[in-house]
């Protein structure tokens, strides 16, 4: 069992049902080691005003046995690899996940080729440490071309627990494609739970499933350990991408 979950929304969302505190005594509770409060970016309408993220630092770094990584869930905004962030967020976040939803902007998209561009423009232009549920069939990508520039960036790519219970039906082909193309490329994958209550913590069933089945290496999943997640963490803030600007949204 993962003991380390990198996808949790808190009640500030709408809807989302858990308080911080809730999900860490839930966590504590459960065993967790850490857990990542990832809630979304402002552009997706039911998130909270953006001053929500950026007063996370008062959320203790650790309680008890539990590390809490203070994170988001950005939201790609156009074609251009742009988040709804500005990028000098990264440095006062332990983790920044990033990827698709309906936003204005962006709504559902069927053009893969635009998908796959924007997520290869992110991964390259920005900094992003993972890229959440990139299996969604709402927003078709080149799952080929993504792979290898999450590998080229040391970005890492996401299973999304609850994308496989049915939020974002029609995931599991696309993200048994992605395993098996991660494993063949030495990627590093996350596991979220994306839980909005806080029950849900932790919970990998349907992606362990997926990671059974395409035989996946444990040394290569973030949730494996805490010194690979932090190493990879260390890693990610070392590295410059190749533009370092976002002219959308907040955050100076
Ligand atoms: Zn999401
Ligand atoms: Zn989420």
């Amino acid at each position: 069992m993962f003991k380390i979950d990198l996808h949790v929304h808190t009640s500030v969302t709408p809807h989302a049902y858990s308080t911080v505190e809730e999900n860490v005594a839930r966590a504590l509770k459960k065993g967790m080691e850490v857990l990542a409060l990832t809630n979304h970016g402002p552009a997706l309408p039911d998130s909270p005003h953006w001053w929500s993220l950026k007063n996370l630092r008062v959320i203790p770094a650790e309680v008890e046995n539990l590390r809490i990584l203070r994170g988001v869930e950005a939201n790609v905004v156009d074609g251009d690899g742009n988040i709804d962030l500005n990028q000098s967020i990264y440095r006062g976040l332990d983790i920044v996940l990033a990827g698709f939803h309906p936003v204005p902007g962006y709504p559902v998209e069927p053009d893969r080729e635009k998908n796959t561009l924007a997520l290869i423009r992110l991964m390259e232009r920005q900094y992003v440490d993972i890229i959440v549920h990139p299996g969604n069939p709402q927003f078709p990508i080149d799952p080929e071309r993504v792979v290898a520039c999450a590998k080229e960036t040391g970005v890492a790519l996401e299973i999304n627990n609850a994308s496989l219970v049915g939020v974002r039906k029609g995931s599991e082909k696309n993200c048994a494609e992605i395993l098996r193309l991660c494993k063949e490329n030495g990627n590093m994958i996350s596991l979220g739970s994306d839980a909005h209550i806080s029950w849900d913590i932790g919970n990998f069933t349907h992606a362990e499933e997926l990671l059974r089945e395409a035989g996946f290496p444990e040394e290569r999943i973030l949730n494996t350990s805490k010194e690979l997640l932090y190493g990879f963490l260390a890693d990610r803030k070392k590295r410059k991408p190749a533009v370092f600007e976002n002219r959308h949204y907040f955050w100076e």
